[in-house]
């Protein structure tokens, strides 16, 4: 794919000291992607102590996997694995080597209680297939979500309590199946709403109460209409669903979701000033390609990166590293280069589960002066060798690319996978065939759902087996939400569709001016691929632009041939108030 370099890249790249990527930024995304499995686990022995644990590595795998206790202890001496650098063989070469033969750790997870399957998260308590948590307290089924309580199944949720089906959302509280929704409470089933409560089925309101179906209600109606829902109960529910999705088809959609941002674009941003083409940011600046990150600085090329990354390039799943660049997994860590599983270190290259430590290379530690040299002569071969500003290729980290984050944003089939050289792996976890009830025998409504529920073995239309947990249950009830008929991995891949692409399409503003009839006409002719008729939308206030169409254009996640109706800031602004 073309790509473009801009004179700024150019300027933060010399600043690194780091060639311009030969890749464009899918390719150098979906790469460090794959060396992330954070969702795909395997029961198996502490190859330490043998005690029984849940790892991202099968026990059939070469890896050598070590249990927290064990990898954290002084049983392990990253400086056994160390080895001289060969001038005669490629840097990569060497390092996945060694990758296979230093310890890893079962799980990477900091600070967590009560939580035995966590991934990638930190400071989590009573959490369950929670990933990529940070301060979370009885989450389930989560990605992405921060500082939240009590949440079941949501995606990119930060700061909010009872939340079930939330993606996108901050600060929301007591709410369901909600979409890019802030500072709500007892909202359901809704899109784009900002400080609402007791609202359901609604769309771009702000600031509203008692509405359903963006129409309003008195407070008594409102309840009393909401009791004849029957939101509790299943097929009602999917019932529901359907209808708000056609309603909603008259939603204003805003090009990007930036909140107080400057100068930024992608899409989920907060607080942020000259990020571009990044994705589900807070409070970060001056930097490019970033996706689930939160403080950085100055940085490019960066996923599930926190505590104010600065200065660096290329990193996936770190914690405040600076100067730092082509790492995996690393917190901690300054002026870090091509190494994996370290923490609170410094001046380290190539290097695998070192702690503590500086002026290391290959497991190996320098004087600083011949640290010094040694770097400079292995950057001078990987340049020859085409290794150098290369992130680790795909394979590296052990992990099938199916088993990787990689399958989730660019999916390939297995032939796809083998015809790029990328491994497979085709002995994924779970079960199939032993669901001891059936969909159909799921009661309806929670409040006919009896405790026993969660002994049965439940199956998901993709085939696989899944459990409805005690807790999860618990939180159903209390909410008054069904049970569902779809295992997590289901759920949670429909979540990241309705989260958004993590790409963006040049296009211009759909608003054509006031009279509804005109802009239809012309959205029709701005796309072949129509796939029913567009929604209509008529101003309700007149624009900068007047009655002509609007000029604007902006970058936006919506590819051209969606239905929605996306608005410019300006446009956006003008309608919904
Ligand atoms: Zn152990
Ligand atoms: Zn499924
Ligand atoms: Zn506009
Ligand atoms: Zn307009």
């Amino acid at each position: 794919m073309h790509f473009v370099i801009e004179v700024d890249d150019l300027s933060f790249y010399a600043r690194l000291n780091v060639p311009a990527p030969t890749l464009c930024p899918d390719c150098r995304h979906a790469r460090r992607l794959a060396m992330r499995n954070e969702r795909t686990f395997y029961k198996r022995a502490c190859n330490s102590c043998k005690k029984s644990l849940i790892a991202y590595y099968p026990q059939e795998k070469p890896q050598v996997v070590w249990c927290p206790e064990c990898w954290w202890s002084d049983k392990l001496d990253p400086f056994q694995y160390g080895k001289d650098f060969d001038f005669s063989r490629p840097f990569f070469e060497q390092f996945k080597e060694m990758y296979v033969k230093v310890p890893t750790l079962s799980l990477d997870v900091v600070n967590c209680h009560d939580s035995e399957y966590v991934s990638y998260c930190g400071d989590d308590k009573r959490c369950y297939l929670d990933i990529a948590g940070e301060a979370n307290m009885d989450c389930y089924y989560t990605k992405f979500v921060k500082y939240s309580t009590n949440c079941v199944d949501c995606s990119f949720l930060y700061n909010s309590e009872l939340a079930y089906e939330c993606v996108n959302c901050h600060r929301v509280n007591n709410c369901s199946f909600l979409n890019r929704c802030l500072d709500c409470h007892n909202v359901h089933l809704s899109y784009d709403c900002r400080g609402c409560t007791d609202c359901f089925g609604c769309w771009n309101l702000r600031n509203k109460q008692y509405h359903i179906f963006n129409q309003p209600y008195s407070r008594e109606d409102y309840k009393k209409k909401i009791a004849e829902l029957k939101r509790n109960s299943y097929a009602t529910l999917e019932l529901l669903k359907k209808e708000f999705a056609r309603e909603s088809q008259k939603a204003l959609v805003r090009f990007a979701q930036l909140t107080n941002c400057t100068k930024c674009t992608g899409d989920v941003q907060e607080q942020s000033k000259n990020v571009k083409e990044s994705f589900d940011i807070t409070k970060s600046e001056d930097s490019k390609w970033l996706c689930d990150v939160l403080d950085a600085k100055d940085c490019y090329d960066l996923d599930f990166s926190l505590y104010k990354p600065e200065q660096s390039i290329e990193l996936i799943s770190t914690l405040n590293m600076t100067y730092s660049g082509f790492c995996n997994a690393s917190h901690f860590c300054n002026h870090t280069w091509y190494s994996d599983k370290c923490n609170n270190s410094s001046n380290l290259f190539g290097c695998i589960a070192v702690n503590k430590k500086q002026y290391c290379i290959l497991n190996k530690q320098y004087t600083r002066e011949s640290f010094d040299k040694l770097r400079t002569r292995i950057i001078e071969q990987m340049k020859r060798a085409g290794e150098w500003g290369e992130y680790f290729p795909v394979g590296t980290s052990g992990f099938g690319y199916n088993e990787t984050v990689a399958q989730e944003y660019f999916p390939l089939t297995e032939q796809q996978t083998k015809s790029k050289g990328f491994p497979w792996w085709d002995k994924p976890p779970g079960t199939r065939g032993k669901e001891t009830l059936k969909p159909y025998q799921i009661p309806d409504t929670i409040e006919e759902v009896q405790d026993s529920l969660t002994k049965e073995i439940l199956v998901c239309v993709c085939g696989r087996n899944y459990r409805i947990v005690g807790y999860e249950l618990a939180l159903y009830r209390k909410m008054g939400i069904p049970i569902p008929r779809e295992c997590p991995e289901c759920r949670h891949l429909n979540r990241n569709k309705i989260a958004g692409e993590r790409h963006l399409w040049k296009r211009r503003c759909c608003c054509n001016g006031e009279t509804s009839s005109k802009g239809q006409a012309s959205r029709e002719k701005e796309s072949e691929t129509i796939h029913g008729p567009w929604p209509v939308y008529q101003n309700t206030t007149s624009h900068f632009h007047g009655k002509n169409p609007c000029p604007n254009e902006f970058e936006t996640s919506y590819s051209p041939e969606r239905k929605e109706l996306i608005y410019c800031e300006q446009c956006y602004n003008a309608e919904i108030i």
